[in-house]
């Protein structure tokens, strides 16, 4: 029979009993006393609260030995609200007089955790693939069969106007501060469809130079409109004599 079988039969063994039978003398050492006082011992009390899942934030004193938390009391010392009502205290619940045994339980969640389920959804959403062609302007007009286009429309963008008085406004941007940007992206239309097509240059046209500035970027044509706008029929003039001007393609 194992030793520790044969040791638990003192608990069996006959004792003097009390007259009603409720308690038996044992004469034993007191040591396991010991057990019940270094339970309790501690080197310092700090105060603190309990941060996790819980908003509560009650104070509590946190009864430190060799570092670790050995046990803890509410702290007691909330100030009352209106002599009328009952006080906080003893202000703390249940969980959080046993928050000293789960700081180091097992059970202690101490990093993100994630479903399986979703980690493998994402693990499979952020696997590599092999990058999806994307069309070129020039390979998507002509798959739609162009005849021709205007190269450039309006901008969201806002460069160059920063800081100006109506630049948050709502809406595309046209006129001057676009002209550069737009004759940029007509000239690379142009080297793609490499005459192909005609293409018309639109943005930022505000006199005869800017219009031959496209032409000169590849436009067989140019669009006016904020330019007319700000110089009137003029413009006109100026441009019809940039193209007349410009050099045979
Ligand atoms: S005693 Fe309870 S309610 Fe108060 S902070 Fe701790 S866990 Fe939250």
């Amino acid at each position: 029979m194992p030793d520790g079988v044969l040791r638990a039969r003192r608990f069996f063994g006959e004792r003097s009993r009390s007259a009603e039978g409720w308690s038996a003398l044992v004469r034993d050492g007191r040591e396991w006393e010991s057990f019940y006082r270094e339970r309790w011992q501690h080197d310092r009390v700090v105060r603190s609260t309990h941060g996790v899942n819980c908003t509560g934030s009650c104070s509590w004193k946190i009864h430190v030995k060799d570092g670790i938390v050995a046990w803890e009391t509410q702290q007691t010392d909330y100030p009352r609200t209106r002599p009328e009502l009952p006080n906080h205290e003893p202000r703390g619940c249940s969980r959080g007089a046993s928050y000293s045994w789960y700081l180091y339980s097992a059970n202690r969640v101490k990093y993100p955790m994630v479903r399986g389920r979703l980690l493998r959804a994402l693990r499979e959403a952020r696997r590599p693939r092999s990058p999806i062609p994307t069309p070129s302007p020039a390979g998507a007009a002509r798959a739609a069969g162009w005849d021709g286009g205007v190269a450039t429309n309006t901008s969201l963008a806002r460069d160059g106007v920063e800081g100006l008085p109506h630049a948050a406004e709502a809406g595309g941007l046209s006129g001057a501060p676009i002209r550069s940007r737009a004759t940029r992206t007509l000239a690379l239309l142009a080297a793609e469809l490499g005459g192909e097509v005609p293409l018309i240059g639109a943005g930022g046209i505000m006199s005869g130079s800017d219009a031959a500035e496209k032409f000169a970027c590849g436009a067989a044509l140019v669009q006016l409109y904020t330019g007319l706008i700000y110089r009137g029929p003029a413009l006109v003039a100026e441009c019809a004599a940039a193209h007349a001007h410009k050099a045979p393609a």
